[in-house]
C-alpha cells in the first residue's frame, strides 16, 4: 500500500475535520456542519465516514482528508500529508517525491522559525535575558505562563539568528524570505528583531509562522514590531492564540477578541481560554470566518481608550458583515483586559464577559456621547450613526428587531425610526442597482412574496424549499433561512404581522405584485432543475479531478453515480 493510502486508512476524517468545524451526527455514516469554505447559516456540509469523504451541497467543495487540510490550511499536497502524519504519529517516508521547490522553501522557513524560537527562549533564560525577564515579571506574567506562550528574547547584537541559520546551512535567500533576517546595502545580513521580548505566532495547527516583538528600550520608536508577510505567514488569516483557544471557544461557544499579545496572555492565564487577538492588522474577513468555524458568538473587548473604541467600531462592521453575533465589553476603571484580570480577578472578568451588552446598546451609548439626544436633530443624527452598523445585518428580520430595540433604548418613537430605516434601505437599494450588483432573481422574488403573504403557498412550498441546497445560493437566502427557522419553531406571530413584514422586509424587492400558487410551483420546479444541473456539474468536476490524479477506481465510481443521476 502506498503511503498516502496508508495514511488515509489510519486517520479518521471526522476527527480531522472536527478540529476545524463543529460537526453533528446526522445518520449512521454521516455528520453535518456549517461549511468552512463558504458563508452559510444552515449546514450543507456533510462528512461520510464510510467513504471517508466530505461534500458541500452549497458550494460544491468536496474531497478526502488530504484535500480538506490542503484547502483549509492552504497547504501543498506534501505539507498536508506531513501535517496529518505528524499529528497522528505516523512516520513519513524519507523520499520527498511529493515535494516541489515552493514546498521545500516553506519547509525551510518552518524549520528556521522553530530554531529561532528555541534560540529566543534560551536567551530569555540566560544572562542576556535579564531585562526581558524583568519586564515579564513587572507585567505579572507567571513563569509557567511565559513558558507556555514561548516568550523569548531577541538579543541586541543583531547577529544571533544570522549566525544560527548559517550554522544550519540555510542560504541568504532563505534567510531573507523568512522575514527574520534583513539585508544591508553592502549585502551583509542582520536580525530583524533586536533587544525585544519575543512572542511566537502560531497558525491554527500550532506551527510557528512568525513573531511579534515588544521593544525593551523605552526610547525605541516602534513599541511593537511584527514579522512581515512571508510564504508561511499570511497575516489576514492568522489569529494570535487560536491553536490554544479553539477548544475553549467550542466549549464556551464564544470567542473573546482582545487587541494585544499581553491581553491574550493575561486573559488566558486567568482561565478564560477562548481568547484571541488579530496580530498587527485590522480585523479581516478571513479572520472572522476562521473564528466563525468554531463559534458564531463573539465578545469584543478592546482597550478602554478612544483608539480602542474606534478599533472596536471598525471591527464591528467586519463582524456583522460575516453574520457574527456580537457583544461588546467596555471595562470600567480605564483598565485593559490584562490589567482588569490582574486587579479585579478572573471571576470578576468572567462576570463582565457574561454581562457584556449586545453591540447596538454599546453603539447607542456611543451615539449618546457623540450627539445631543435631547434635541430632535441630535436624535436623528444619533440614529443615522447607528443605522450604518445595523444596516450591515444581513438578516432583515433581525435588522427589524434590532431597530425596534434600539429605538426603545434611545427613547425614540419607533414609527419614524422604521420610516427612516425603510428610506435608508431603498436608498441603498438604488445604489446597489446603480452598481449593477447581484440582482434578486425573479424566482426568489416570487417565492418570497408568496411565502410571506400566502398561507397556503407557505404550507405547500416551504417543506420542498427546505430540502433544496440551491436555496443557499440565493441572494435572499437569509430571509429564506429566517422563514425556515420561524416555520420550524411554529412561529405564526411574525407571519401574522405580515403587512409590516411585507412592507418593511420587501419594500425594496417587490412592488406590490400578487403572485399565484401555480407561479410559485413553477419557480420551485425551476430551482429543482438548477439544483440537479449543479450536482451533475460538481460530479463531472470530481470525475475529472480523479482522472487527473490517476485515481481510476474513484473516477469509475463517480462516473457510475453520474450516469445514475442523469438517468433518473
Ligand atoms: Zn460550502
Amino acid at each position: 500500500m502506498d503511503f498516502v493510502e496508508q495514511l488515509k486508512s489510519s486517520v479518521d476524517i471526522v476527527q480531522v475535520i472536527q478540529e476545524y468545524v463543529r460537526l453533528r451526527k446526522a445518520g449512521a455514516n454521516r455528520y453535518t456542519g456549517l461549511c468552512p469554505f463558504h458563508n452559510e447559516k444552515t449546514p450543507s456540509f456533510s462528512v461520510n465516514t464510510l467513504h471517508q469523504r466530505y461534500k458541500c451541497f452549497g458550494c460544491g467543495a468536496g474531497g478526502d482528508i488530504l484535500t480538506f487540510v490542503m484547502e483549509l490550511e492552504r497547504l501543498s499536497f506534501y505539507e498536508a500529508l506531513k501535517l496529518l502524519a505528524e499529528r497522528n504519529g505516523i512516520p513519513m517516508p524519507k523520499r520527498s517525491e511529493y515535494s516541489d521547490p515552493e514546498t521545500k522553501l516553506r519547509a525551510a522557513l518552518y524549520q528556521m522559525h522553530e530554531l529561532a524560537e528555541q534560540a529566543f527562549r534560551a536567551n530569555v533564560e540566560g544572562p542576556v535575558g535579564a531585562e526581558a525577564r524583568a519586564y515579564v515579571e513587572r507585567r505579572g506574567v507567571a513563569q509557567a505562563t511565559a513558558a507556555e506562550f514561548g516568550l523569548g528574547y531577541a538579543e541586541r547584537s543583531g547577529r544571533g539568528l544570522v549566525r544560527l541559520f548559517e550554522k544550519h546551512d540555510f542560504t541568504g535567500e532563505q534567510m531573507e524570505k523568512s522575514g527574520l533576517v534583513l539585508k544591508r546595502d553592502d549585502g551583509s545580513l542582520y536580525d530583524r528583531f533586536r533587544h525585544r521580548l519575543m512572542f511566537p505566532i502560531q497558525n491554527e495547527s500550532g506551527k510557528i509562522i512568525g513573531f511579534g516583538g515588544r521593544a525593551l528600550d523605552p526610547n525605541e520608536q516602534a513599541k511593537y514590531l511584527n514579522s512581515p508577510e512571508t510564504e508561511i505567514y499570511r497575516k489576514s488569516y492568522v489569529l494570535y492564540n487560536l491553536h490554544r483557544a479553539k477548544h475553549g471557544i467550542r466549549q464556551a461557544d464564544r470567542v473573546v477578541l482582545v487587541e494585544g499579545y499581553m491581553d491574550v496572555i493575561g486573559v488566558y492565564a486567568s482561565g478564560v481560554h477562548e481568547v484571541v487577538a488579530s496580530c498587527g492588522t485590522a480585523l479581516t474577513s478571513q479572520q472572522v470566518q476562521t473564528m466563525k468555524r468554531h463559534s458564531e458568538k463573539i465578545v469584543v473587548n478592546f482597550d478602554p481608550d478612544a483608539a480602542g473604541a474606534n478599533a472596536a467600531e471598525r471591527s464591528l462592521n467586519m463582524l456583522l458583515d460575516e453574520g457574527m453575533h456580537v457583544r461588546i465589553l467596555a471595562l470600567d476603571g480605564g483598565l485593559d483586559p490584562d490589567e482588569y484580570c490582574k486587579q479585579r480577578g478572573a471571576e470578576a472578568y468572567t462576570e463582565k464577559l457574561t454581562a457584556a451588552k449586545n453591540y447596538f446598546y454599546w453603539l447607542a451609548d456611543r451615539a449618546r456621547g457623540k450627539f445631543d439626544m435631547r434635541t430632535a436633530e441630535g436624535r436623528v443624527a444619533g440614529f443615522q450613526f447607528l443605522l450604518l452598523s445595523i444596516q450591515r445585518l444581513s438578516d432583515k428580520l433581525e435588522r427589524l428587531a434590532v431597530v425596534n430595540d434600539v429605538a426603545g433604548y434611545l427613547g425614540v418613537d419607533a414609527g419614524p425610526v422604521l420610516e427612516s430605516f425603510r428610506r435608508a434601505a431603498s436608498e441603498r437599494r438604488e445604489k446597489t442597482l446603480q452598481h449593477a450588483a447581484e440582482p434578486v432573481k425573479a424566482v426568489e422574488r416570487i417565492l418570497l412574496n408568496l411565502l410571506l403573504v400566502n398561507p397556503e403557498a407557505r404550507t405547500r412550498l416551504l417543506p420542498h424549499l427546505k430540502n433544496i441546497p440551491a436555496v443557499n445560493q440565493f441572494t435572499t437566502r437569509r430571509i429564506f433561512e429566517a422563514l425556515f427557522a420561524l416555520d420550524a419553531a411554529g412561529n405564526a406571530v411574525v407571519f401574522g404581522n405580515r403587512a409590516l413584514l411585507a412592507s418593511t422586509v420587501l419594500a425594496d424587492e417587490t412592488d406590490g405584485e400578487v403572485f399565484s400558487l401555480e407561479q410559485g410551483e413553477a419557480c420551485l420546479r425551476a430551482i429543482e432543475n438548477t439544483q440537479h444541473d449543479s450536482e451533475r456539474a460538481a460530479l463531472k468536476a470530481q470525475v475529472r479531478a480523479a482522472e487527473r490524479d490517476g485515481n481510476m477506481n474513484e473516477a469509475l465510481r463517480l462516473s457510475a453515480e453520474l450516469s445514475r443521476i442523469e438517468r433518473s
